[in-house]
This record gives structure tokens, sequence and C-alpha cells, in this order.
């Protein structure tokens, strides 16, 4: 496979004996483009490091990762067989030399646990690496390395330990006060990290017994760990359920052991707990269930002569859990079923009564693939919780698209002012009530939460705060260590108070206490969400200070549903995370319809990989080129130009000759039209507009039209209203938002859309204060010494504006690959398959101004190139249009016939 570049096909026509042999398993004849992709992804795969392919959607991309990942995996297992395989894990390599310690401008306690935190670089194998032609540089760890890493890793179980850890309510009883006093504490070594409980013994860094116990669930025979694996991660449910149906078409579906997992949500079969609906509180549930049962347990085991843990029937917990009998036969019926998917899994385990969410996660030591949801396989901490481990492990994470943003968004936190107030009353009850017989340590480490509390809430509410920041705006941003400093607790060991909050458990006992006085008042809210939330908050403020960035909104809550104050950590850099996938794994492989830029993804997450060294592969469309459509529309029906920039698109004249387009199209397209606007408080707008002005009437003359709802949960209903008037022949007309529901995973093959219209260039709002830190971070990659000082915004776009106009360049460029990419996924829900045909009408004159320019970072330079290359991005008046679109359809009408 070429490297570096866009890999060009191989092979024509007919598949070859070689190819047929090769990719058993494909069920069909593979077209050019699947041979090439499932080549390039084999070859991939062999080679080992990171590879992005790139394939559009409707050209058979699952079933061709399935056919070739699987086939290396098999042909693998079978070399390893032959000959004893010898160890082969190349990895990248961070060719950055980053031994950092901390800055000066770092508290104390933060440098000397943390200074080394950026300095990790994947380990290398220097022979493979050499024939990967990666940077042959070689780093020795220091102590003070492993140290770290100790640590951090310490820091991430504190957020699998506060997601297991729950507290045992008594059900409105009055609960005895003795239950809520944390057990007298003692630090410890506090640069290893290392603290103790007293009768406790605990030490941080492992988790108990009990811990480990607690949210395992389904009985644990001993199952075989497979040598490596594959995992499949996808964005959605639905997509995975895709990948499963696929798989079942091939013969790997009875060859291979596959494992699907998925949230509780999805597989919870409890009916007490599946009415609770929110995920976090079915997942507190569920682990609450399980506590209750290991505890019953625990004292079982310790009552055990020898002191080795004895599996016992538990009379309490989840009832889905209580017979081994029938977990036994749910793993047996998985493996004879073959590939099951969630909604399979759902329907085993509630045929069965036993829990199919414990019943799939039992499958994954055995399992030869696993498929699962994005966040389960990128976050340190669910890895860690499903148990997952990816050593010499292949992982394939496909609809990549987004991957940066995604990743980073996981690392986020975020603290409420409301959440801050029930914390610090929380404390304060619980200090004043159990002061007396809480022994040193606990009372110090309590009293710090407290001063950290009140100083947060401080900041929130004391707008004057000159001391503070220079406030001129209702949102600010600082680095960690200026939010610190300014905040006067820079002298406090986050680190050290963390540890206390894992070890002593004292959110669970304090916000137990809070509970059961809040209860007592009759109020719901959750103390120990809160608690888990500050905790969250404190745990971000451990990273290095160049890793993210502190929002403080100080807005005020309003009855329009606006939230008020909060804290907010935006994790800005992925690479140290991904590295962590990179580095463990054997290969990893994105995969996408559309995954350019490549640049700004490898720069954001594997920029230690030379550019010429990443593999990449793109293919072209299975589609004739005569079934698409794609013109840049410049004007409207009456000559007016069609400008939907920021400071034009709200003006009459604009939305009426938007008006007066849809009602052409819905005389000149058949079926369906899918009409995307940038924003819902647009699209509201545009359709008041209408509606007041007798176009909306016009328009549903022709064609029903319907919108987009803004709840997730309402978009089926009207889709499927949609999908009958469409079958019914009427034809429809929907309304939709670029980034809604509809834009990311609704497919609109053959009649459901004939036609998608983008309004304008959907670019995201540059009051985003958010947005805008990511596009300045993006900016100073490679330029560390940029200044990153305060941003403040009150609301409007202008500081967005100055930021993006301080830009050089990489700021920019992300900002407007933010819109194409946006552009790309809303106009890629039509194109299905190899006979669907559409027309794609790109509606702004920005789509067609410098075309011939050539310039890089015009819009449609960031199209797929299968529909650049067919784009009309001229014409001489809508006229023009018009004549197309009846030429495009007619064509079409005619090849029914
Ligand atoms: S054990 Fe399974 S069925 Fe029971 S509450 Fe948890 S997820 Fe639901």
């Amino acid at each position: 496979m070429k490297s570096g570049g866009k890999m060009s096909m191989t092979i024509n026509g007919e598949m070859g004996e070689e190819m047929k042999q090769k990719f058993r398993a494909f069920p069909y004849k593979p077209y050019t483009i699947q041979i090439d992709f499932m080549n390039a992804l084999y070859d991939s795969l062999d080679k080992g490091g990171i590879a992005m392919l790139e394939s559009p959607t409707g050209t058979g991309k699952t079933l061709s990762i399935i056919c070739s990942a699987l086939q290396w995996l098999v042909d693998r297992k079978q070399s390893l067989n032959d000959d004893s395989l010898v160890d082969t894990h190349p990895n990248g390599t961070n060719g950055k030399n980053g031994d950092c310690v901390g800055s000066d401008e770092e508290p104390d306690w933060l440098r000397n646990s943390f200074g080394s935190k950026e300095v990790e670089s994947p380990k290398k194998k220097v022979k493979v690496k050499k024939r990967l032609g990666f940077s042959s540089k070689k780093r020795e760890e220091t102590e003070i390395e492993e140290s770290f890493r100790d640590l951090y890793s310490q820091l991430r179980e504190i957020e699998v330990d506060l997601e297991h850890n729950v507290i045992v309510r008594g059900d409105g009883e009055r609960l005895d006060d003795k239950e809520f006093l944390v057990d007298e504490y003692e630090s410890g070594d506090e640069k290893n990290g290392l603290s103790k409980r007293k009768g406790g013994g605990v030490c941080c860094g492992s988790s108990s017994s009990d811990d480990d116990n607690e949210d395992k669930g389904f009985s644990d025979d001993e199952e075989e760990e497979t040598d490596f694996k594959i995992y499949f991660c996808s964005r959605t449910h639905s997509q995975l359920s895709q990948f499963v149906k696929e798989l079942r078409k091939t013969t790997f579906g009875n060859e291979l052991k596959v494992a699907c997992l998925g949230s509780r949500k999805n597989f919870c079969i409890n009916e007490e707990v599946i009415k609770l609906g929110n995920s976090t509180l079915i997942n507190e549930r569920c682990l609450d269930l399980q506590k209750n049962k290991n505890s019953q347990v625990s004292k079982k085991k310790n009552s055990g002569v020898d002191g080795r843990k004895r599996q016992t029937k538990a009379s309490s917990g989840c009832p889905m859990l209580s017979k081994r009998k029938l977990q036994k036969q749910f793993k047996t019926e998985m493996t004879e079923k073959g590939p099951l998917d969630i909604e399979d899994l759902v329907r085993l385990g509630g045929n069965l009564g036993t829990c199919p969410y414990y019943g799939s996660r039992s499958m994954v030591s055995a399992a030869d693939l696993v498929v699962l949801p994005y966040q389960s396989l990128l976050s340190k901490s669910s890895r860690e919780s499903l148990g997952l481990s990816l050593k010499n492990s292949v992982v394939i994470i496909d609809e990549a698209h987004n991957l940066a943003d995604s990743l980073i968004s996981m690392y986020d936190s975020k603290v409420t002012l409301s959440q801050l107030e029930l914390v610090n009353s929380s404390l304060e009850g619980y200090f004043q009530r159990f002061q007396n017989l809480l022994g040193p340590g606990n009372r110090r480490h309590i009293q710090t939460l407290m001063v950290l509390t009140r100083a947060f809430i401080q900041t929130l509410c004391n707008t004057d705060d000159a001391n503070f920041v220079n406030s001129s705006g209702s949102e600010c941003s600082l680095c960690i260590n200026e939010f610190v400093f300014s905040l006067n607790i820079d002298n406090i060991n986050l680190v050290k108070l963390l540890l206390y909050i894992k070890d002593s458990n004292m959110i669970h006992k304090v916000s137990g206490y809070g509970d059961k006085i809040i209860s007592l008042q009759n109020d719901t809210t959750s103390v120990l969400s809160a608690f888990r939330a500050l905790a969250g908050i404190l745990l971000s403020l451990t990273n290095h200070d160049s890793d993210g960035r502190i929002i403080i909104s100080r807005k005020k809550p309003t009855e329009s549903g606006q939230q008020g104050g909060y804290l907010k950590y935006v994790m800005l850099t992925g690479e140290k995370i991904f590295h962590e996938i990179v580095n463990e794994a054997h290969a990893v492989v994105l995969a996408g319809g559309t995954l350019q830029p490549i640049e700004e993804t490898r720069v954001r997450l594997f920029p230690w990989l030379a550019q010429d060294q990443l593999h990449f592969f793109s293919c072209g469309h299975i589609i004739s080129p005569d079934n698409i459509l794609p013109i840049s529309v410049s004007t409207g029906p009456t000559g007016q130009p069609f400008d939907f920039s920021y400071s034009c698109r709200s003006t009459s004249a604009m939305v009426g000759e938007l008006g007066l387009l849809l009602c052409n199209l819905v005389t000149a397209v058949p079926q369906g039209i899918i009409v995307f606007f940038s924003s819902f408080d647009y699209e509201e707008y545009v359709y008041d507009a209408w509606k007041a002005s007798g176009i909306l009437g016009r328009i549903t003359k022709k064609k029903r039209l319907f919108r987009e709802p803004r709840k997730n949960t309402e978009v089926e209903l009207i889709l499927k209203e949609y999908k009958e008037s469409i079958d019914a022949n009427s034809g429809a007309v929907i309304l939709a938002v670029v980034g809604g529901k509809i834009s990311e995973g609704i497919n609109f093959s053959d009649g459901l859309g004939r036609c998608i219209v983008m309004v304008g260039l959907p670019y995201p709002s540059p009051s985003d204060i958010e947005l805008m830190e990511r596009v300045k971070h993006i900016d100073r990659i490679g330029d560390p010494k940029k200044n990153s000082n305060v941003t403040c915004f009150n609301g409007d776009a202008q500081a967005g504006f100055e930021v993006l106009r301080s830009c050089k360049h990489r700021g920019k460029e992300y900002y407007e690959n933010l819109c194409m990419k946006a552009v790309n996924q809303s106009i890629g829900r039509a194109i299905r398959h190899i006979n669907d045909y559409a027309a794609i009408l790109l509606v702004d004159t920005r789509y067609t101004s410098d075309s011939s320019k050539k310039n890089i970072s015009h819009p449609t330079n960031k199209l797929p190139h299968w529909i650049k290359n067919r784009l009309v991005s001229k014409t001489s008046s809508y006229g023009e249009v018009h004549r197309l679109l009846h030429q495009f359809f007619k064509f079409h009408k005619s090849k029914l016939i």
C-alpha cells in the first residue's frame, strides 16, 4: 500500500482469483473500489501503526471492513499457529522531545506531581519502527515519569470508582448517624500517592477485592483470553447494529466469537431500574444493587476458612443476576446463535430472565471481535471499567470524521453554581454535626474541600472582584494556573485531596447524610451528583496547564431555560489521550466517509507521526457520475444573489428569495427534498417569515412540509410521516438543521432524498467561548510560546470574530473545516447505494466565488472528490439551475421506463 497520499486503484473489472481467495468471506462480487479498500485495510493491519481509510457512504464500507479485517485476524491466528510468530508490535512514536518539567508558573504541588505529564511517549520497538519509517529517537523513561504514570492512572481510577461506588440508602427510612461517619484517615506518602484508611488498609492505586467485584455482575467462569482481538467502534447503537447485520452476511459470523457492548440504558431489563429513564440514574441504581449483593458476598467471604473467594447466591441485588444457571445458558446461546446485536441480546436476556448487559460483557475476554460504542473504547476509565485490554489488538474507529473533537470532549468536566451551593451546604451541615467525632485527617481534608467550594462559589457570584479577572463579559476563560492563582487556592494540594476523596469514601458519606437531610425536606436533588461534578473539576485541575482551559460562566438563569453560572473545564489536546490507545494497540484504523482534512486530525491526535508516514487511502464512489447533480446556486428565481452570511441572512429579501427557490423546487424535484439550515433558531425564523408572507402555503400546495423537532425523541415520528407522504406519491419537504439528528445519522436513500438543499455555509457561532478556545489552541500548535491570555465574552459574536482575526492559519482553517465537515455530513444523507441518484444544491454565492482561483481554503475544495468533480460551480442564472434539474430528473425517469 502506498502511504502518504491517495492510493491509486490497482485492479479493474472482475475480481481476480487471487482476490477471491484473499477475501473469501465477501458475500457478493465486490466492486473495484471495495477490493482496493479491503487491500488497503489488510496492508495497514499487516504493517501496524495508524491508518486513515476513506470510502464514501453507500459504497459498502462496512462489509469491506469486516471481510478485510477479520480475514487478516484469521490469517494472523493461522500463521501464529503455524510458526509461533515472533512479536510484532509496531506503534507510532512520539517524535517530540518532550522532557518537560512543570514551569515556575505552576503551583509547587502540581509541578512535583505532574511535572512530567507531557513526556509520556509511545513505547517503541526500534526494529519494527525502522521498517515503518518511524522516528528512531529513543528517550529514557525517568523515575519521575513512572511516578507520574502511577499517579495519573490512580486519578483516573478515581473517576471509575466515583462511578461505581454508590450510596446505600434506606428508602426514606431514618438512618443512624453512625452510618455517615467517615473512617479515620491519615495521609501517607504523598509523592507515591500512598495513603491509608485506619482499619481499612486499602492502598490507593489498587482497588479492593470488593471494588473489583462490585461491577462484575455475571458469574465469571474461567474464559480463555484471546491472544489479540479486533475492536470495532462506531458512534451510535444503530450503526453498531448495522455492523452486526452485515457481519451475519459473511461466513465470519459463524467462525468467530463476537461480543457486542452497549450502555446499561440500552441493555437493562430490570423494569424497576429502566423506569428511572436517565442513564446516570440507571447506572447508579444498577451499581447500587450490585453493592447490596456484594456486601453480602463479602461477609460470606470473610467467614471462609481458607480465606479464598467464594461465589454465593445473593439474596439481594438485581434479580436478573441471581441465577448462575441462567447466566451460563445466556452465554451458551449467545455463542451458538452467532453475532447478536443489542436488540437480539436484550430479547435473549428477557426470554431467559438474566441480565444481557453483564452477559455480553462476560464474553469480552474470549471474543475475537468486540463491537462497542466510541465512548466505551476511547475513554480510559470506561476501558478500565469494562476490563478491555488493547494490547496487540486492532482498533477500528468508524465514522471517525470528527474524532479529535469527540475524543477531547469526553474529558471535559463541569460543575454548576447550584451544585456547588448544594455541596457547600452539605459539607457545612455534615461538619457541624460530626466535627467532634472526626479525626484530624478527616477534619483537615473536609475543611479544605469547604474552602475550595466557597472559593468557586465566590468566583461565580462576585462579578466585581477586580483581583480575580478584569471581567468585561459574562463568560471568561483561563488557564489552570491562572485560575488557581487568582482564587488563591494554589497552595492546596489537589492530588492529595483527590486521593483522600477516593480512599475515605467521604463523598458517599457526606452526600448520604446530605441526601437524608434533603429528603426529609422533600427535595430530590442529588447531592452525590453534585459532589461528583465537583470531583470532576478538581481532577481536571490536575491536568497540565496547557491541556485545557477553565470557563467561568456567570450567566444568570432565565425562564427560557438558560442555565445559571458554572465552571467548566474544556480539554483542548487529544494527543496524549489518543496516544494511550496507539501505544497499546497493534494498529489503529480511522475509517469514514469523509476524513478530510487529514492534516488537521494528524496534528491534533498524532503529531509525532510524520505526514508521509501516515497510511492514508481514499477511494471514489461506486455510483455513476450521472447519478449526482451538485450545483452551486448563487442567485434565486428573481435574480437576487444569495448571501446567508451572519449579517445578511435574516433580511426579508434573503428569506423571501429562499422561499421562492423552494416554491420552484417543489415543482421541479420529484419525491423528497431535505433543506438544511444552520441552526434551529434560524430555521424557526425563516419558517415564521414564510408563514406570514404566504410562501408556506404555496409550498404546501405541492408537497407536505415537515420540520425537524428539537427533541431527538420526536424525530422518528416525523420521519415516519415524511416517508408515508413520499410513499403515497405526494412528495414531501423536510426542514432540517445541520448538526441535528437528521444530519448526523438518518439515511435518505432513493425517493426519501432526491434533492438536498444546503442553505448558506453553516459556520458555528463565534460567540461560543469553548469553540474559540479550541480555535486558539489549534492555531498555537507548533507555536507554544504564543500568548494564551484571558478571554472574555459578553455573549455576542464580536469577541469570537476578534479571535478569528488574530489567528494565523491553523485556527481559521479549523473553523472553516468545521463548517464544511458539517456540510459534507449533511449532503451525505442522500446517495446510499449504486443505483441511487440525487441533486445537491449549495445555496450561497460563497460556494461559487473564487472557485477558479483554486484557493485551497475555498469551501468547494473541501467537498468530497466524487462531488467536487461533478460540481456545476457557476450558472448564468437561476433559469440554468432549473433547466439542469429538469434534465437530470427526466433522464432518471426515462431509465425507469
Ligand atoms: S444487573 Fe442488568 S438488569 Fe439488573 S439493573 Fe443492572 S443492567 Fe439492569
